[in-house]
């Protein structure tokens, strides 16, 4: 079977296991996929791969990919056909085993990717091979490999322009290291000087505030942030689809004009909401993360996150709908154990491979580094998509750096809450041991008994939840999957436990909504 579709995202999703395409990699899917010649810098880490593995899905026949690294081009290999694309690689390591199934694959019209060092284009017989078999789509990583005057210089690279110009295919290039001389460099040689379209940008979206609150009241917090932005275009994400509908009516009844959309509208109602909201000014919709795909509205002014997003790679494609027009845009993203709870819970039920789920534990905990950052957010962010950044000013801990205080002994006291009644409580009931109250669960489990009992009371409720929560958010202690709301700890919590290492918290439990302050209706 030869998988070819048309749509990016159910591929994205089932074939590389991802929820969101990162920064860039959408512009560039669907400039490769629709055969144009690309130039595409990305930093290391950004994510080039899926850039030419996903089209390589959705066109017909076969993509080259050009590569110098022997190892990476095994292990891209391996991970296709473990996601079940048949991809194979030519290269000197090949048992003759494995150069006999590509053939094979070739023959039958079935490969979809092949994978090539450079040196291979050497022999007229590779050439020749490549004009025969179909090939509709070349790749090459490490492009800057064909600048001379680079230490990575590959000779071999500058047959590629030969086999571009031979197979009269169209061509996408990628590298991470590309200062404007190698740039056109890349375009001299691979391209023949004819300008292919480039992907330069960096990831940054400089005018979009970024915001994070703990999530105190929902409600309250998202009608007061609508209600500073009066008469203006925004998105509200919720978790749920009964939220979007309930949020939306508190939305009109306060006085906006506001709609809901979620995936279990039929077609023709979600359709309305899509073309009201290209149109009209001013309208707010609620919605779940089904609304977004092809929404190209330019003068989204704000999004706000009524529920966490799932992800590091979610959260920035939400909230990059906002202000594609360059100007100001603002965002706001409230989170709290529960969402974390939430989405801990959906990858550990899921029936994904257990290093997928490890995968998708580490992009969330990416998210809630995020949420919990002490510095400048977008520093953060960048950092996470491997670029760097200074304060950027236009973030809320930028507006108002956050205090903290040393979190060692509140950390070490709640984890032996934990450890002391057997990691079978949540953050409540634990918080109750710590402040020293006696209710009837407490006392049911003689849990007054403890030497831990009352040891807490340095802290309120409010400081103990917000310190459960940062370290949720640190990935200190885990929800037990098999019992509701238990907590456990992880084991990075260890050297803390041990007095092995300190750990700095924020201070604040809840942060102010926005930069402005909020105006009541
Ligand atoms: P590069 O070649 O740019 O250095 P890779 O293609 O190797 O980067 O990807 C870097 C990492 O990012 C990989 O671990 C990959 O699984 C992950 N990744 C790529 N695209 C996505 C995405 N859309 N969502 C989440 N993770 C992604
Ligand atoms: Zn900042």
């Amino acid at each position: 079977m030869t998988i070819t579709q048309t749509s990016a995202l159910p591929l994205l999703r089932d074939i590389f296991g991802y929820d969101a395409f990162r920064p860039g990699q959408e512009e560039i899917v669907d400039a490769v996929t629709a055969g144009e010649n690309v130039l595409a810098i990305m930093p290391t880490g950004g994510g080039k791969s899926l850039c030419f593995q996903l089209p390589a899905l959705m066109r017909d026949g076969i993509t080259v990919v050009i590569s110098p690294l022997i190892a990476l081009m095994r292990d891209q290999v391996r991970a296709l056909q473990e996601a079940g694309v048949c991809a194979g690689a030519l290269t000197s390591g090949n048992t003759e085993e494995e150069t006999e199934a590509v053939w094979d694959a070739i023959e039958e019209g079935r490969l979809k990717l092949l994978y090539m060092a450079p040196e291979r284009l050497a022999s007229g017989a590779a050439m020749g091979m490549l004009r025969r078999i179909g090939v509709s789509f070349i790749a090459v990583d490490e492009a800057h490999c064909v600048s001379q005057w680079g230490h990575d210089f590959r000779p071999d690279y500058l047959r590629i322009g030969e086999l571009r110009r031979a197979l009269d295919v169209p061509l996408a290039a990628f590298t991470a290291t590309a200062d404007q001389e190698t740039q056109e460099e890349i375009v001299q040689k691979l391209f023949d000087g004819e300008a292919p379209r480039a992907f330069l940008r960096g990831f940054d979206r400089p005018n979009i505030h970024l915001a994070f609150a703990a999530k105190d009241s929902p409600r309250r917090q998202i009608l007061d942030f609508a209600a500073a932005r009066p008469g203006q275009s925004g998105i509200v994400y919720c978790g749920t689809r009964a939220k979007t509908e309930d949020l939306s009516n508190a939305l009109n009844a306060a006085g906006h004009t506001a709609c809901f959309y979620h995936g279990g509208m039929d077609a023709e109602d979600r359709r309305i909401v899509e073309t009201r909201f290209a149109r009209e000014d001013g309208l707010i919709v609620v919605a779940t993360v089904a609304f977004g795909m092809g929404i190209d509205k330019p003068d989204i002014r704000w999004v706000a996150h009524a529920d966490l997003s799932k992800s590091i790679e979610a959260y920035y494609q939400e909230i990059g709908r906002a202000g594609r027009d360059g100007a100001p845009a603002e965002t706001l993203t409230l989170f709290g154990p529960e969402d974390i709870r939430l989405r801990r819970n959906q990858i550990d039920e899921g029936l994904a491979p257990a290093e997928r789920r490890a995968a998708d534990h580490a992009r969330l905990n990416a998210l809630l580094g995020l949420a919990e950052a002490m510095t400048c957010r977008r520093q953060t962010l960048l950092a996470y998509f491997g670029e760097a950044a200074e304060p950027c000013g236009n973030c809320d801990l930028c507006d108002t750096p956050p205090a903290t205080f040393d979190g060692t002994t509140s950390v070490r006291k709640a984890l032996s809450a934990i450890l002391r009644t057997d990691e079978t409580y949540g953050s409540g009931h634990l918080i109750d041991i710590l402040l020293g109250n006696t209710t009837d669960r407490v006392r049911a489990r003689r849990h007054d008994d403890l030497s831990v009992f009352g040891c807490g009371q340095e802290h309120s409720k409010a400081e103990w939840q917000a310190v459960f929560r940062q370290m949720m958010g640190r990935d200190l202690v885990r929800p037990d999957p098999e019992r509701h709301g238990a907590l456990r700890m992880t084991e990075p919590a260890l050297p803390i436990l041990k007095g092995e290492a300190s750990i700095t918290l924020r201070k604040d439990t809840i942060k102010a909504a926005g930069r402005r302050p909020a105006v009541k209706a």
